[in-house]
């Protein structure tokens, strides 16, 4: 990957948006958008941006569709549609949008340009930047997939206005995480916070792109630092997983999820790397102020706990978690023993 990430922020950006794909002359320009970004988005974005597109091309919305039809279909559809080597397209959507179209673009053709314009707070903060792009395997999340940056990513936080406030929550959680993991000031800031909206959220949009753009371009591949993004998604993304496989059981977000996931790392990284009972005890009242609790029952911990097997940070068996030394202080490589999840989820109830 080149060691640069391309970002354009507000309204103007479309301006040399339209300038930069007619400098680079593709031959065909795609936009894809899921069913919402179709109806909340599309509009907007070709009245910014007046380019002449060859085709959209449309998903179903959420997760539950970012999967290997939904690839086919679309890898389909462009070559219906004549797409070259030389084609690009546009990903306008949440994470799930920018995560798919990146692998679809990646991998058609052997890879053409792309471009991510995040519409989710979540997606601007962090889906649509550093370049990971995959699909999930079943209810596995993020099995499949490659490392490689889109040409640019346009932030505008104006497609906020029209995104549900489970989803705004969703997006703040990863940047609570920014804080955690990188930025005591920040995080001091948020948690402080007494309104997430559209409004109050804007002029944190780029810090938090700022501090994770930060650790991609140290480590584009994930070797080293750059797993300190991954604070909260272990249990998080097994948490996601089965409530995926859960239709009895209320939906939980992306951002839902992890943020159940930093408080049950904060509490093993009070045994395990040393973070402070305060420090975690401020983390949990954190989230707890901002989102609901979820109950978790002893037999749903059994089934969380057996998809941690398929995180994608362990070797040799091992299951490696990213714990806080202090807020602010990421530790990287941490095994944490097994008797310790019982009471995580126990104190996560508290
Ligand atoms: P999403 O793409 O499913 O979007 C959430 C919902 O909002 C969807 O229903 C979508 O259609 C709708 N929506 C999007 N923009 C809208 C708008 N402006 N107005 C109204 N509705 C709108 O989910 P998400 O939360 O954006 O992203 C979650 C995904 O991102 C997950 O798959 C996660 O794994 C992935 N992710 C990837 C990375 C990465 O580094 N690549 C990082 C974090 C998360």
């Amino acid at each position: 990957m080149e060691n640069q990430i391309n970002i354009s922020y507000g309204t103007s950006a479309f301006l040399g948006l339209k300038e930069e794909l007619t400098s680079k002359q593709y031959s065909s320009i795609f936009v894809l958008v899921d069913s919402n970004t179709k109806d909340h988005c599309l509009d907007r974005f070709l009245s910014f941006c007046s380019i002449e597109v060859t085709a959209v091309l449309k998903m179903a919305a959420g997760e539950e569709n970012k999967n290997l039809t939904t690839c086919q279909k679309l890898w389909e559809d462009l070559s219906f549609q004549g797409a070259d080597r030389n084609s690009v397209l546009i990903n306008l959507g949440g994470g799930v949008v920018t995560d798919l179209g990146g692998f679809v673009a990646c991998t058609f053709k052997r890879g053409i340009d792309f471009y991510n314009i995040p519409t989710t707070l979540l997606a601007m903060v962090d889906a649509s930047v550093g370049g990971k792009t995959g699909i999930d395997l079943g209810a596995l999340k993020n099995q499949i997939g490659i490392i490689r940056e889109p040409q640019r990513v346009i932030v505008e936080s104006g497609w906020l206005e029209t995104l549900s406030q489970e989803e705004l929550k969703s997006g703040f959680a990863e940047m609570l995480k920014h804080g955690l993991i990188a930025n005591p000031d920040y995080w001091n800031t948020l948690r402080t916070l007494v309104e997430i909206s559209p409004e109050k959220l804007t002029d944190y949009i780029k810090p938090s792109i700022a501090e994770k753009t930060k650790v991609v371009l140290e480590d584009p591949y994930e070797k080293g630092l750059r797993k300190i993004l991954n604070f909260g998604h272990t249990l998080g993304h097994a948490i996601e997983s089965f409530y995926l496989t859960q239709t009895e059981k209320p939906r939980l977000l992306h951002g839902e999820a992890i943020a159940i996931g930093m408080v049950l790392e904060s509490y093993l990284a009070t045994h395990c790397s040393g973070l402070g009972k305060s420090a975690a005890v401020e983390i949990k009242e954190t989230f707890d102020k901002f989102y609901s609790k979820v109950n978790i029952t002893t037999e749903d911990r059994v089934s969380i706990l057996n998809l941690l097997r398929h995180d994608k940070k362990n070797k040799a068996g091992r299951i490696n978690f990213v714990l806080l030394k202090a807020i602010g202080e990421p530790d990287i490589d941490v095994e944490v023993p097994q008797e310790l999840f019982g009471k995580a989820f126990e104190f996560y109830r508290s």
